[in-house]
């Protein structure tokens, strides 16, 4: 055992190197494609906190290298929706409506923020994003899921008509409360994107789990600008991926040679626009009258994170 964590502090140790160098780190374990549980299908990994805890890294201003255009669509503008999975029902904790009121703000608010426009030098992104404001909640008893078990919670919303029509334009999230297990969640990563065919559409769905099971590990921050660190965490999480999906929705347009997508590079950065509130947290940006701690994203003209574009870094 004494053995095992040593080697796992020097890999902590290597891997804040290569942040310190700007390089994308998009070995397994980390952010990243990589084969889902059941070995069939790929998922795009968020990896955890290099950080493990502490303050939010303001990150490199160098640049770095280039995302490739593999030829495969994009998304112009992605639509969102909520797919609550477990008890978010809470009176106190992390998984309560005022919990999930935030996710609604983020996400409802950030197309067109100088910071989802960043994506919009991918051709063929907008920079707009919106929210659908048709939800589905799944109460379902499971404790622990794998990422089939995800891709079941998907297709079951989808084709409970309860989200309208299946959506190509969709990014469809599986949000996990804080009760709830999920394979290689905490322990390997934060969450992921992918895409199926399900009800016959080409569904490009996430999962994020609540930050609040591993603050340290799925978190920049223990104490968050909205009172409600698990899911302030989750948010910076569900930004990456949207971003993700944005310009690599079927995982064959943008990526770089070592396979990270566009947010990866940018990973678990916060660049040094970072605001200190009295409470002792940090936040990046405001949207929705919230303000929210959020992660760079890779501006594809000049190969730099910013926190908006062309803005701060
Ligand atoms: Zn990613």
């Amino acid at each position: 055992m004494k053995h095992r964590t040593i080697r796992g502090r020097l890999a902590t140790t290597i891997l804040a190197a290569a942040v310190c160098a700007g390089n994308a780190f998009a070995q397994p374990g980390n952010s990243g494609k990589q084969k889902d549980d059941t070995g069939a299908g790929d998922i795009y990994v968020h990896g955890k906190n290099p950080k493990d805890g502490g303050a939010p890294t303001a990150g490199s201003t160098g640049t770095l290298s280039s995302l490739i255009n593999h030829g495969g669509p994009v998304m112009s503008s992605p639509k969102s929706y909520l797919i609550w999975y477990g008890n978010w029902n809470q009176s106190n904790g992390s998984d309560t409506p005022s919990g999930q009121a935030l996710v609604r703000t983020f996400l409802g608010g950030i197309g067109g923020t100088p910071y989802f426009m960043i994506n919009s030098t991918y051709g063929g992104v907008t920079g707009g994003a919106s929210l659908s404001p048709l939800e589905y909640t799944d109460t379902g008893s499971a404790k622990r899921l794998s990422d089939s078990n995800i891709k079941t919670i998907v297709t079951n919303a989808v084709n409970s008509g309860l989200l309208g029509a299946p959506d190509p334009t969709g990014v469809y999230f599986v949000l996990t409360s804080s009760d709830v297990a999920k394979s290689g969640f905490c322990t390997q990563y934060c969450g992921w994107h992918t895409y199926a065919t399900i009800a016959g559409t080409t569904i490009k769905y996430s999962f994020v789990g609540n930050a609040n099971r591993c603050l340290n590990s799925c978190a920049a921050q223990t104490i968050s600008p909205n009172g409600n660190a698990g899911v302030d965490g989750m948010i910076s999480v569900v930004a990456h991926e949207l971003e993700e999906a944005a310009t690599d929705p079927q995982l064959n347009a943008w990526y770089d040679s070592t396979g990270a997508e566009n947010a990866d590079k940018c990973a678990w950065t916060f660049g040094s626009a970072q605001t200190l509130l009295p409470s002792g947290a940090y936040y990046s940006m405001t949207v929705g009258g919230k303000n929210f701690l959020v992660q760079r994203n890779l501006q594809a003209d000049t190969n730099k994170c910013y926190v908006g574009l062309n803005g701060q870094q």
